[in-house]
């Protein structure tokens, strides 16, 4: 594994997609997030859908779910339009959702991609059993142990999560890959080589590490940096290898610059991706999820497909402009670089290679 399953350059792959954008036409997203609560089963304390200290909050109503009825039909519309991945994530823990065991049925027998984002508090039973045969199933863990754990999450679940992992490890299909998403805080950096040590040990795949972003990412970070790198170091060098890996997001994420403004103006990654949340509404990305700026439509009242090809979202696809709507950090941002690239190309050129 390693870095290549977050690479940038899976866009690539999706050349009848870069060509429809080319010819200014409207097809289906490649990739789609689906919030499908806003329930939680822990507090974390960083938890941007629910502090408001946070860098980013998008407080969201915890009580919101998307019917059963609308999740059916969001399946039915995304396996139609020829959808070819979905991951369930927060919002609120994607395994607490009511419906999770039918809707990750229906995604498996539709035959499209599947994965989740989970605090694996609930990755057992029936739910594990089908994210046995998911692309990706990503924990959310953060500690080496119960009381780290709980100081962040406030919940004393540790032992029983580090068992699902486990179990879940031995039991999932080889296809499967199997990561944990580490955020680095003032709390757990100490926590990085032990946690390391513990999960290549029960045959977790690898650990992502990136930075708690907060109002002041830098000074936040600047006391504990030193630590954290050294710490990422001597366990990458101890225990990377034999289908374990470490993709160290921590140290690239915090030489970004804070006063962050884009060189473009085409956000080329909202034709690729989308976000359908708890609240029954489609955003354009993570980053605008559950903020009224990120919004593209409500689905309560039509089906997904309807909003997707409806004029209105083709007109506002058309006048979005991420250099004076985006100013923030953007997961997409390497992108949406590489892709604004490429559509600046002249084609009169191009075969001389
Ligand atoms: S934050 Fe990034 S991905 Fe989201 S709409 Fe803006 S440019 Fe696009």
């Amino acid at each position: 594994m390693g870095n290549s399953a977050y690479s940038d350059m899976k866009i690539f792959y999706h050349t009848e997609k870069i060509e429809a954008i080319k010819r200014n036409e409207r097809t289906a997203p490649v990739y789609v997030r689906i919030k499908p609560t806003n329930v939680c089963n822990q507090h974390c304390y960083y938890c941007v859908y629910a502090d408001d200290q946070v860098f980013e909050n998008r407080r969201v109503d915890r009580r919101e779910s998307i019917p059963w009825d609308k999740m059916q039909e969001i399946i039915r519309d995304i396996a139609d339009m020829g959808v070819k991945a979905v991951t369930f994530s927060g919002g609120g823990e994607p395994l607490c959702y009511h419906s999770i065991i039918p809707t990750l049925e229906m995604v498996k027998e539709a035959g499209i991609d599947y994965s989740v984002i989970t605090n694996g508090q609930e990755l057992s039973g029936k739910r594990a059993d089908l994210l046995a045969d998911a692309k990706w199933v990503r924990i959310s863990m953060d500690a080496a142990d119960s009381g780290t754990y709980q100081k962040i999450r406030n919940v004393d679940t540790y032992e029983r999560i580090v068992n699902n992992i486990e179990a879940f490890a031995g039991n999932k299909s080889e296809t499967c890959t199997l990561g944990i998403n580490f955020v680095v805080t003032q709390d757990n950096y100490r926590d990085i080589y032990r946690l390391c040590e513990k999960m290549s040990g029960i045959g977790v795949n690898h650990i992502k590490f990136s930075p708690l972003m907060t109002k002041d990412t830098q000074a936040y970070h600047a006391g504990i940096m030193e630590e954290v790198a050294d710490q990422i170091k001597r366990a990458a060098d101890d225990f990377s290898g034999k289908g374990f890996g470490i993709v160290d997001k921590y140290s690239g994420d915090m030489m970004l610059d804070e006063n962050f403004q884009k060189q473009y103006s085409t956000c080329y990654m909202k034709y690729f991706f989308t976000v359908i949340a708890a609240d029954q509404k489609v955003y354009f990305c993570h980053q605008k999820a559950y903020r009224p700026d990120g919004m593209i439509g409500d689905i309560s009242r039509c089906s997904f497909k309807e909003l997707w090809y409806s004029e209105e979202t083709t007109k506002l696809f058309q006048k979005m402009d991420a250099k004076s709507e985006c100013n923030f950090r953007c997961v997409f941002e390497e992108r949406n670089m590489l892709l604004n690239r490429l559509f600046a190309l002249d084609r009169n050129h191009i075969n001389f290679v």
